[in-house]
């Protein structure tokens, strides 16, 4: 960030740049995405900035929020729009004009107040169409400031910068970008089907999946009365936090305990954690199916633990013909908790609470199960009647 601003005390913005940045959208898919966006973003400030009144225009390749000044909180706003997925990064503006003089003036302005040293003038066009040339503008805006405010350029290390933007017939100045998200906006892939235990993992692969478009809708498996309640109340709470990308999400509850009761008094320690598993994909799937959604989203990560070796993800998989998608598949568990941390999880994650399948797992569970050995396990149970119980047990709540 250019810091070099922040410290500007009067300055009143009237409008926010928004730039999304995945390139090869044309056409219909470009109007749907942008669309999309454009909803996210309003949604955001409206229920995070109560008070704020905005609109958002679409512009080609942007779109522009137009801040009606009265009781805006930019502050509140800037928050808002960091946790927009599909933004690549939005900038606080001033309009100008595309006419040099005015845009002299303004650029005047946006140095004024601020502490520096070195600068730069970074104009940038919609297209050839525009009557001033980006080079036009750097040197005579850069110039007008070195004359009039005895500041020298540094086109590579600037302390302050001037970004010029002009398309249609418009032209802003602003002098920072913030990162948004990237990705995608939430909304335009589909939906998931998320299974959300009470740990570190799963809830950022569950971002990863919003962060990629998909609306994803929580599947958590409780064991409730052998547990206390507190993982369905954290998974609620990390639920809650993920809706800063999501707004507002569906949580599906499921009673594991008289699955898990048959697999303990029935099979082999060993392969019990992977049989959980499968009945949680099994469920997982029967609930996709209701929800019209195209895939299962987990929080395993390639021999993280000893359920997560390549032949028993293939084991556990085969009870469904529905993509499983595994976002986390190749991050190491410190690249998995500095996400938890910048999406605001860990905290609710690192709470202890008594995990399902943590319950009665024996010392050295199998690692290299095969499909057909947890078949012939689940030759002892009654699968078929444990798993409608599983679905007719599910509640599901509106989490916003
Ligand atoms: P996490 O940190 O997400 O709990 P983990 O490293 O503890 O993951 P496992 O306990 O092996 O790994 O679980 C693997 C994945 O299975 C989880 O990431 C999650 O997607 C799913 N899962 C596990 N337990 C539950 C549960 N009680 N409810 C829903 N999904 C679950
Ligand atoms: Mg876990």
């Amino acid at each position: 960030h250019n810091t070099v601003h922040k410290k500007i005390p009067g300055m009143k913005f009237d409008h926010i740049l928004c730039h999304y940045s995945e390139i090869g959208l044309k056409g219909k898919n470009r109007r749907f995405f942008e669309d999309r966006l454009r909803k996210n973003i309003l949604e955001a400030i409206k229920i995070r900035c109560v008070d704020s009144s905005v609109s958002v225009k679409r512009y080609h390749g942007r779109l522009v929020i137009e801040l009606k000044q009265k009781g805006v909180d930019l502050d509140c706003i800037k928050e808002a729009l960091t946790d927009v997925t599909g933004l690549a990064y939005f900038a606080p503006a001033f309009e100008s004009k595309q006419d040099l003089n005015i845009l002299k003036k303004d650029a005047h302005a946006l140095f004024s107040d601020a502490n520096f040293e070195s600068f730069r003038i970074t104009a940038r066009r919609g297209s050839s169409n525009i009557p001033l040339k980006v080079r036009t503008v750097n040197d005579e805006v850069g110039t007008h400031i070195v004359d009039t405010m005895n500041k020298k350029v540094n086109l590579t290390q600037p302390d302050a910068n001037c970004y010029v933007d002009m398309f249609e017939d418009k032209a802003f100045v602003y002098p920072e970008r913030i990162p948004g998200q990237g990705g995608l906006p939430v909304g335009v892939s589909g939906k998931v089907i998320a299974m959300l235990s009470g740990g570190i993992d799963s809830p950022v692969a569950a971002y990863m999946a919003m962060k990629r478009g998909a609306t994803v809708i929580f599947v958590h498996f409780h064991s409730v009365p052998y547990t206390t309640p507190a993982s369905i109340e954290k998974v609620r709470e990390m639920i809650t936090t993920l809706n800063h990308f999501q707004f507002r999400s569906k949580l599906y509850l499921v009673e594991l305990a008289p699955i898990q009761k048959q697999i303990m008094t029935e099979t082999t320690p060993r392969y019990r954690v992977l049989l959980y598993r499968r009945f949680m994909f099994r469920i997982a799937e029967q609930i996709a199916g209701k929800e019209n959604a195209h895939a299962l989203v987990t929080g395993e990560s390639l021999g993280q633990v000893a359920s997560q070796t390549l032949e028993n993800m293939e084991a556990v998989g085969r009870v469904t013909d529905m993509s499983i998608l595994r976002p986390l598949i190749g991050f190491d568990k410190q690249e998995i908790i500095d996400r938890a941390q910048d999406i605001g999880t860990y905290d609710i994650s690192i709470q202890p609470d008594q995990d399902c399948c943590s319950l009665f797992v024996p010392k050295r569970p199998a690692t290299k199960a095969r499909s057909e050995q947890l078949i012939k396990q689940e030759d002892l149970l009654n699968v078929k009647q444990l798993v409608e119980a599983g679905v007719a047990s599910a509640s599901f709540e509106i989490i916003d």
